[in-house]
């Protein structure tokens, strides 16, 4: 990750005011979070040594609402990048008008390689570090890369013995039995597919179009199905150690399943003998790397794994036709631009992969009114939600001649600046 992640998030903030002729002093302001916090935390290792973890939470914006944002674990989290998410998450819950600011968090560490003990041990005692400057009314954490239900689970847990009462509504994306929301693992992915069939429509493009998705997690592997379900030919997937392309399209439910049986898509190539014979008559394919598959001759690139992928370096080798940014800033500013020159239509991350934080307020609704709502509830919601913004930054684009990009960032930064004035 890049470490100049923060100054290139302020680079494309800038070019969306620019062209939608929004007083400079505005996006100014979005230049300073409000609070930065670096945290150093102890955790019991299983050896019975204690290590220390260094954790951040980064406050942006709170002119709208209660901070909001997930907690990422990765060994290479650092402050600058948990910046510019918690920057992006104050545009994306602007963009889709939810009564919310915008936050991050990251921890630097590898959880693959602690034991479970060990993973709850440091989500607690980060838990206990932040407790203050968290709480359903003030900051509500949820996932991110390398999160989950269960650890949203623990956070709920701590946080209520903390604070003396259940506070489920302190993080989303609990598991539904805990208070969480249906629909909402599933939801960023969903979303993201609303609003590319909404971009088809209006480019008048069907008959059956071709992806590639880099990242099979949980945002990746459930666009990849939504595709796949609803007819697009899935060539090629991948995820941290490498990927698949098969150029006849992909059985998306036989690799899951492959996936989740060897724990990794580099079990599922059949490229020698003894892959052959494992996974004769499921899928074929051929090995191909996480840079490889930016730049395969396909309509549609869904990245859905990590920022900076799609680069200045390599943006002029990218065929696809449109890009849906499942993942948090996976284009840089400069190849944004070379896109755009390109006539590549890039759905923007803060619109693509909005559907996560909208089902999390969804949840965050529920819990402080103690209402369950249906899965056909959270979803009906959930598309009209979405296909909206959808149209109103589609008609921004028209009207200002910009990127999508541009226009949902202009919506963004004017709703925050319009608030900032109360
Ligand atoms: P995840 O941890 O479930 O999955 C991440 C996937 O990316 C895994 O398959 C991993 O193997 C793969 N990956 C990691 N490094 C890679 C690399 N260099 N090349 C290719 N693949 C790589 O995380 P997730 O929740 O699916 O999040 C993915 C992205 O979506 C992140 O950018 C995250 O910020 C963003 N996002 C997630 C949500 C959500 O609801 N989970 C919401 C909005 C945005």
């Amino acid at each position: 990750m890049a470490t100049n992640e923060f100054t290139d998030a302020i680079e494309k903030l800038e070019k969306a005011v620019n062209a939608a002729g929004i007083d400079r002093q505005v996006a100014a302001s979005l230049e300073h979070p409000n609070k930065i916090l670096q945290i150093e935390f102890p955790v019991k290792m299983d050896d019975g040594s204690t290590r220390y973890f260094t954790g951040f939470r980064v406050q942006h914006n709170n002119a709208r609402g209660p901070y909001k944002g997930g907690i990422r674990y990765h060994p290479k989290v650092e402050m600058e990048e948990v910046t510019a998410l918690a920057l992006w998450m104050s545009l994306k819950t602007a963009l889709l008008d939810l009564p919310f600011g915008g936050a991050k968090a990251g921890v630097v560490v590898d959880p693959k390689i602690l034991s479970e003990r060990e993973l709850e041990g440091l989500t607690r005692s980060f838990t206990r570090a932040i407790f203050v400057d968290i709480g359903p009314q003030s900051d509500v954490p949820a996932p991110d890369l390398n999160t989950n239900s269960k650890i949203m689970a623990w956070i709920a847990d701590e946080y209520s013995k903390l604070a003396g009462k259940s506070s489920p509504a302190v993080v989303t994306g609990k598991p539904i039995e805990l208070g969480g929301s249906e629909g909402r693992a599933a939801a960023t992915g969903k979303g993201g597919f609303f609003v590319l069939k909404k971009a088809l429509e209006k480019m008048k493009l069907d008959g059956q179009l071709t992806v590639a998705v880099q990242g099979f997690g949980n945002v990746g592997a459930e666009i990849a199905q939504q595709l796949f379900e609803a007819g697009f030919k899935v060539v090629a997937i991948s995820d941290s150690r490498g990927g698949i392309y098969l150029e006849s399209g992909l059985d998306v439910e036989a690799v899951l399943e492959c996936k989740k049986e060897s724990g990794t898509l580099a079990g599922c190539y059949c490229v020698n003998s003894v892959c052959d014979i494992k996974n004769k008559g499921k899928f074929g394919g051929k090995e191909i790397s996480n840079q490889e598959i930016l730049e395969l001759p396909i309509d549609i690139l869904v990245p859905a794994a990590l920022e900076d992928q799609i680069t200045k370096d390599n943006s002029e080798r990218i065929k696809a036709r449109f890009i849906l940014e499942m993942a948090n800033g996976p284009t840089t500013a400069e190849a944004d631009e070379a896109l755009y020159k390109k006539g590549v239509v890039v759905i923007p991350d803060i619109l693509a992969n909005a559907a996560g934080v909208t089902v999390s307020y969804f949840e965050w609704y529920q819990n402080m009114h103690e209402e369950h709502w249906t899965a056909g509830e959270v979803e009906k919601k959930l598309k009209e939600k979405m296909e909206a913004v959808f149209e109103k930054v589609w008609d921004g684009s028209k009207k200002l001649e910009t990127s999508l990009r541009n226009a949902a960032y202009a919506l963004a930064v004017e709703r925050i600046a319009q608030a900032q004035k109360l």
